[in-house]
């Protein structure tokens, strides 16, 4: 067995494990979505040959370049900050964007999607712990941008997104993980299609899934240690 469909494994039983230790039992699935950025179109072909179903990337031009070789059918997620003017070539490469954090860039994706005569799923990025250096919106403005997003007719909010702040004591974490499953559950109450909270990376992932992720976005644990180039 090779080192990825190993590390596959693994996950997958963290994955379940993490599940069984939830307080609250929800039945709902959880998507691993696999990172592959900054790895080659043959890492993502051998973990899609292995099971995986969910991709994702962080950039548009390093993405539009491996989907073109790919050669496999996989949902491909947008995980990453996303600039105005990469809107339009997003909306044609992507599944779900994860990063929609503002009006301005909610309205740009929703008129590209018209061009594209595609609806677009996204989610909402929320910079719940209000880290300077993150994107996302905070949660005192979330209901405003919802309310936005509902006027886009090309767009459909499927859910919401967090990045938790690299704490070294990675347990500091977990009260804003079960504060994020709190604010998606009062949302989904009134909605449809409302069905994603992603959150939880390669350090982070087990916590995450405990107090309620539903999507996790993982990279290093499956692929190794990314080559930046
Ligand atoms: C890179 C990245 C990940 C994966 O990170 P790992 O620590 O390698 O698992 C997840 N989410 C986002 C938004 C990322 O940019």
């Amino acid at each position: 067995m090779s080192e990825v469909a190993q590390n596959l494994k693994m996950v997958s039983a963290e994955i379940e494990n993490s599940k069984l230790k939830r307080k609250i039992a929800i039945d709902e699935p959880i998507t691993l979505v696999a990172v592959t950025k900054n790895h080659g179109a043959d890492l993502m072909r051998e973990a899609i040959d292995w099971g995986i179903n969910d991709v994702g990337e962080n950039r548009i031009q390093e993405a539009a370049e491996k989907f073109s070789i790919l050669n496999r059918e996989v949902k491909k997620h947008l995980i990453g900050h996303l600039q105005t003017n990469k809107v339009k070539q997003a909306v044609k490469l992507f599944d779900l964007i994860h990063s929609v954090d503002s009006e301005h860039l909610a309205t740009a994706i929703d008129k590209a999607a018209s061009s594209a005569e595609k609806i677009q799923d996204i989610l909402i990025q929320v910079n719940l712990a209000k880290e300077d250096s993150k994107s996302g919106v905070y949660k005192e403005n979330l209901k405003n941008l919802i309310e936005k997003v509902d006027e886009l007719k090309n767009l459909r909010l499927r859910g919401l997104m967090m990045i938790a702040p690299n704490y070294s004591d990675v347990e500091k974490c977990r009260p804003l993980f079960a504060e994020m499953r709190k604010i998606f559950d009062e949302i989904k109450v009134n909605r449809q299609n409302f069905d994603f909270l992603s959150m939880g990376m390669t350090n982070d992932y087990r916590i995450a899934i405990e107090e309620g992720a539903n999507v996790v976005r993982i990279g290093t644990a499956i692929f190794g240690a990314r080559n930046y180039f």
